[in-house]
């Protein structure tokens, strides 16, 4: 089956007890056993149930992979994945990642003696000689939040199981219509199903998917143990919004194209950031490993903070908010909305500028997307 069917269809058959064409929501905290331990598959909402279940296999199905777990949140499913570590490990990470993944970091996995290394990611050697005898995982966000740096997660995934290190792709930003990485060599796909894969801003989410059995099972047990589960609503709103993830991505693609064009001849602007563009450095390895270039686009504006202001109060159609990935456009000033835990110091050289501002190219009308971009960008 394509993707645009799994989409629809995996895990989503026809209801056994009713015939219900589309998932029901199971609102249930529990399930009633005939006898001792002899029940349906179904015991307990926090350890699994009918509708997350749907989710789960859609998800596994969308990126290729035989295990999907779906989470209360993002960053709910990256905690469960950093469970598998132990006192002493050490984990290679890019020094461009998301916001909270860098809080996590800092206030609940550094304190507990897990080990970290930030490396440039675009530097294959700078990744290599960031190994020690301890490192046991590598994470990788790609495109990166919010300047879409391109890592390449093949080589990188090489380079690591060749130092026998497992290798996480965060992929938000490409969703599995564009980015498989599990296809090209990593071994555990997270997301903020928030984003894209929900795609209408109106749920948290996060899911893991992978294939290696061993890691499935630490995983589905921290899950089970810390119960950071969605509920059976938030799972039956993205599977909704799971099944038009192709024509929303196709569409989102086409939308920020002609954004970044625009951008790139308005003379407010300083520099327009999208790896669709040949000029952009990861272009090659996005082309390779992308089907698609994805529907955010970063600029920076002429001047600081008080132009991003005046560009944001001016702007009718997109919304000056925090998250990405919906029908909706919206704008972002990253600097102090998602990476204001980030020191500044560091936020500065991964390129997060007073003056960068990050679209999330939405699916209106691209007239009408054009038409609120130039009103705001005009002094
Ligand atoms: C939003 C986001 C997260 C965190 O997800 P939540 O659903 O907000 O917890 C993680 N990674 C990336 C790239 C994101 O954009």
């Amino acid at each position: 089956m394509k993707f645009e069917t799994k989409a629809i269809w995996v895990g989503q058959e026809a209801d056994e007890a009713t015939g219900a064409t589309i998932v029901p929501i199971y609102q249930t905290s529990t399930f009633s056993q005939e006898e001792v331990n002899k029940h349906k598959g179904y015991e307990y909402s926090r350890v699994a149930n009918p509708t997350r279940t749907a989710l789960d296999k859609c998800l596994a199905s969308l990126e290729e992979g035989q295990y999907g777990l779906s989470f209360a949140s993002g960053l709910a499913a990256e905690h469960a994945i950093f469970t598998i570590l132990r006192p002493g490990d050490h984990v290679i990470v890019p020094e461009d990642m998301y916001g909270g993944t860098y809080r996590i970091i800092k206030e609940f996995l550094e304190p507990f003696n897990i080990k970290f290394s930030f490396t440039d990611f675009t530097d294959l050697n700078s990744i290599s000689s960031a190994f020690t005898s301890s490192t046991k995982m590598v994470w990788i966000e790609t495109p990166t939040n919010p300047t879409l740096k391109i890592f390449d997660i093949e080589e990188i995934s090489k380079l690591s199981h060749s130092k026998n290190a497992l290798v996480v792709v965060d992929n938000t930003f490409a969703s599995p219509f564009f980015q498989k990485p599990l296809l090209c060599g990593a071994d555990i796909v997270v997301h903020s199903t928030t984003k894209y894969i929900n795609g209408h801003s109106d749920i948290i989410g996060g899911a893991v998917v992978l294939n290696n059995e061993v890691l499935y099972k630490k995983i589905l047990l921290a899950q089970k143990s810390i119960g950071a589960v969605p509920s059976p609503f938030d799972s039956w709103l993205t599977l909704r919004g799971l099944k038009t993830l192709a024509v929303r991505m196709q569409q989102h693609e086409k939308n920020a194209f002609m954004v970044a064009r625009f951008l790139e001849k308005n003379p407010n602007v300083e520099k327009v950031f999208f790896p669709g563009f040949e000029s952009h450095p990861g272009h090659d390895i996005a082309k390779k490993q992308m089907s698609g270039f994805g529907g955010v686009v970063s600029f920076r504006i002429k001047g600081g903070l008080k132009e991003a202001n005046d560009f944001f109060r001016k702007l009718k159609i997109f919304q000056l908010a925090d998250s990405l990935g919906g029908v909706e456009s919206l704008a972002n000033y990253s600097a102090l909305m998602t990476h204001d835990y980030f020191p500044e110091q560091l936020r500065k050289k991964i390129g997060v500028t007073d003056n960068l501002i990050r679209l999330s190219v939405g699916i209106e009308h691209i007239d009408d997307l054009l038409a609120d971009l130039q009103n705001a960008l005009n002094k």
